[in-house]
């Protein structure tokens, strides 16, 4: 086996996303803290049990899933977003509850851009790289071959004034891979902002994943992938 391919399976693949510099051996120590053991898909009946709407569980939060539109790095809706149905386990969702609860005593609320993700959408982030050419961010392991996404444990999301529907500001956007979207990389008022979410969350038991001020993990039991596509639920 090459050893890039090795070193690609050992780090495993990061949280969501190619990145666009060769990784130093501390950017690789990082990129595992979002990487998912290689498991076999557990199948559609036990996405339907384990997995729950986001939107029914926490009322007053909002939605916007890119990867249901257009609006995302790859420009296309990735397969298995044919509904912009917002969906984690179980213990994530009732957890995300009181996550709003507490910014909306701030007069805040949650957005959410991203949660359970079908195993075929990772697989078409890969193909993504793939037909552009950029296949050297899979041998570096920075495209998500096996996310906590798909094991509808992880969360992307931001924070939004209720007042106004105005989004804080985080420094970057959702899905821009740089150092600037490294969570402690941030200053003044938008390291608070940044602080306003990574307490909260983990006040509810979240984990930030380091290199993405957007992206929060939950621990679960019994973790396993899914590939259930979105639906109506
Ligand atoms: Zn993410």
């Amino acid at each position: 086996m090459r050893a890039t391919v090795l070193l690609a399976l050992l780090t495993g693949l990061s949280g969501c996303h190619q990145r666009v510099s060769p990784p130093t051996a501390s950017q690789a120590g990082r990129a595992t803290q979002a990487n998912a053991p290689e498991q076999p898909t557990a199948p559609d009946s036990v996405a339907r049990m384990k997995l729950a709407d986001v939107a029914a569980a926490v009322p007053g939060a909002r939605f916007e899933l890119r990867y249901a539109t257009s609006r995302n790095f790859t420009g296309a809706v990735l397969p298995g977003y044919g509904a912009p149905t917002p969906l984690l386990r179980r213990e994530a969702a009732t957890a995300l509850t009181q996550v709003q609860q507490e910014l909306e005593a701030q007069g805040l609320g949650l957005k959410v851009w991203d949660a359970y993700r079908p195993v075929r959408a990772t697989l078409g982030m890969v193909a993504w790289c793939e037909r552009n050419q950029r296949t050297e961010l899979l041998d570096q392991g920075y495209i998500a071959r096996r996310s906590r996404h798909n094991q509808g444990v992880a969360i992307d999301l931001t924070v939004v004034d209720l007042k106004t529907g105005r989004e804080l500001d985080m420094g970057t956007g959702f899905d821009e891979f740089s150092e600037r979207a490294h969570t402690a990389n941030a200053a003044g008022p938008v390291a608070a902002n940044r602080r306003i979410l990574g307490d909260a969350m983990r006040h509810a038991g979240f984990v930030n994943y380091v290199d993405e001020w957007w992206h929060f993990s939950f621990d679960v039991p019994d973790p396993m992938p899914f590939d259930l596509p979105l639906e109506r639920w």
